[in-house]
């Protein structure tokens, strides 16, 4: 993918935008971009640099979500609205062709880190909940606020950042070496030449040797001593507007990664803001049990999609005729009476029966978290509440005492919540 059309071949040390920024190391990467940290020299701030494959239909891509950038941040200029923060853009020539820059506050590890730093236990329904806010606080803002669809709702997508002060708390700015994986593997399943990516680390290593030694120091005694985020604000925010899209302007008709996709994709019966919504219940049920709520698969006689709508009426029960066959797609799933076409039985397993039996929810817990989750996964988009209607459920304000949740005793202190590259030097 390091080729003509393709990424941007990123050094450690490497200036953009006239020298303004400089590249200090990976965070990630996607179909379509690399994410860097880079030091901002105008700012003395770090951020984040999100570089375009150069091919037509990627920059054209990357215009269209700097357009939805810009929107967000006009309408938040005290950045409190829990989406991400566009700083600049600007267009780099490299020897793959121009490639689109967006610059992005710094923030730190995503939800899926968080869930898989915590073996997918599950977190405290605390943390659950603060989360939860924060990303319906986001939603609430696009919808309501920016008309627009996020539509790629998923953990990857929702980062972490903290709100504790550097300067008052040195000692957990030293937390860096958490970006370590825990189990190994890649965790953006994005393709990068294996060679470049060899060489580019044999680069920064030299470049940030000695930072690293110290990092290593002070991180092994910073983990060890911060056992809890106990009274710590988690707060995170919704990135990625690569796909994101207005109700009169829609791209694309199959949205959505597959586990968070809404029925009405599948059926395509037409969407809008409550996609989303879809999407946010599956990531609050992710969080609190660990496990994604659907995991569809082909099986001999039935496809990926047929068996995603099976699993979402054995959970929620029966999709009403007129749903079912109110789609340009439903005649590929349904009969005429509204039954799935190849998978006749299905069983009945409510969530908050799932909650108790496969979960180890107390009865109470189950009870509440389903009452606030089932709405949300109403089989017409219409009557599920808006994020606005949501930020209003008791649920949210509900506290439960921590000695009930030792089990799934959350490990959410031993991540990067964003300010942990600091104090990295500019590499000139
Ligand atoms: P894509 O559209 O290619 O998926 P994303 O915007 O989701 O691109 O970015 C890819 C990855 O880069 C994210 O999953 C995350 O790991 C990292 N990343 C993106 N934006 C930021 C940011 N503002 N701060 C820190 N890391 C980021
Ligand atoms: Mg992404």
């Amino acid at each position: 993918s390091y080729r003509k059309g393709g990424y941007h071949a990123v050094r450690v040390g490497d200036p953009f935008n006239g020298g303004r920024y400089i590249a200090q190391r990976k965070l990630g990467w996607g179909q379509f971009s690399t994410v860097w940290l880079a030091y901002d020299t105008r700012t003395s701030k770090y951020v984040a640099l999100k570089i375009q494959k150069s091919a037509q239909q990627f920059a054209q891509a990357a215009l269209h979500e700097i357009e939805i950038l810009s929107a967000i941040a006009e309408g938040d200029p005290s950045n409190s609205k829990c989406v991400v923060q566009l700083v600049d853009h600007f267009k780099h020539i490299g020897p793959n062709g121009q490639h689109w820059c967006m610059v992005l506050e710094f923030l730190g590890d995503s939800l899926l880190r968080l869930i898989r730093f915590n073996r997918y236990k599950g977190l405290q329904l605390n943390k659950v909940r603060e989360i939860c806010k924060c990303i319906l606080i986001g939603l609430d803002y696009l919808h309501r606020e920016r008309g627009i669809i996020h539509s790629d709702l998923k953990p990857e997508n929702i980062l972490l950042f903290s709100t504790i002060d550097p300067a008052k708390d040195p000692f957990r700015s030293g937390l860096t070496p958490i970006l370590e994986r825990p189990e190994g593997g890649s965790l953006n399943g994005g393709s990068t030449t294996n060679m470049i990516e060899k060489k580019l680390k044999r680069r920064a290593k030299r470049a940030v040797a000695n930072i690293s030694g110290r990092r290593a120091s002070l991180g092994g005694e910073a983990l060890k001593s911060q056992r809890s985020l106990d009274g710590v604000d988690v707060r995170c925010k919704v990135v990625d507007f690569g796909n994101a899209c207005r109700p009169h302007k829609q791209f694309a008709e199959e949205i959505q990664t597959r586990q968070y996709r809404a029925p009405e994709i599948i059926l395509q019966a037409g969407y809008s803001f409550s996609v989303d919504m879809w999407s946010f219940a599956c990531i609050a049920f992710e969080l609190a049990t660990g496990d994604m709520m659907f995991t569809p698969k082909a099986a001999q006689g039935y496809s990926e999609d047929e068996d995603h709508l099976a699993l979402m009426m054995e959970l929620l029960g029966k999709m009403s005729r007129k749903i079912a066959i109110g789609g340009a797609q439903s005649k590929d799933y349904f009969d005429r009476h509204g039954d799935l076409k190849r998978i006749r039985r299905l069983k009945h397993w409510p969530l908050d029966r799932l909650l108790v039996d496969k979960y180890k929810f107390s009865e109470a817990d189950a009870r509440e978290f389903a009452e606030f989750l089932c709405p949300l996964l109403d089989f017409a988009p219409e009557k599920r509440p808006t994020a606005q209607q949501c930020l209003q459920h008791p649920w949210l304000n509900l506290r439960t005492s921590t000695k009930n949740e030792t089990e799934n005793h959350s490990n959410v202190e031993n991540l990067n919540v964003g300010m942990s590259s600091l104090r990295i030097k500019v590499g000139k």
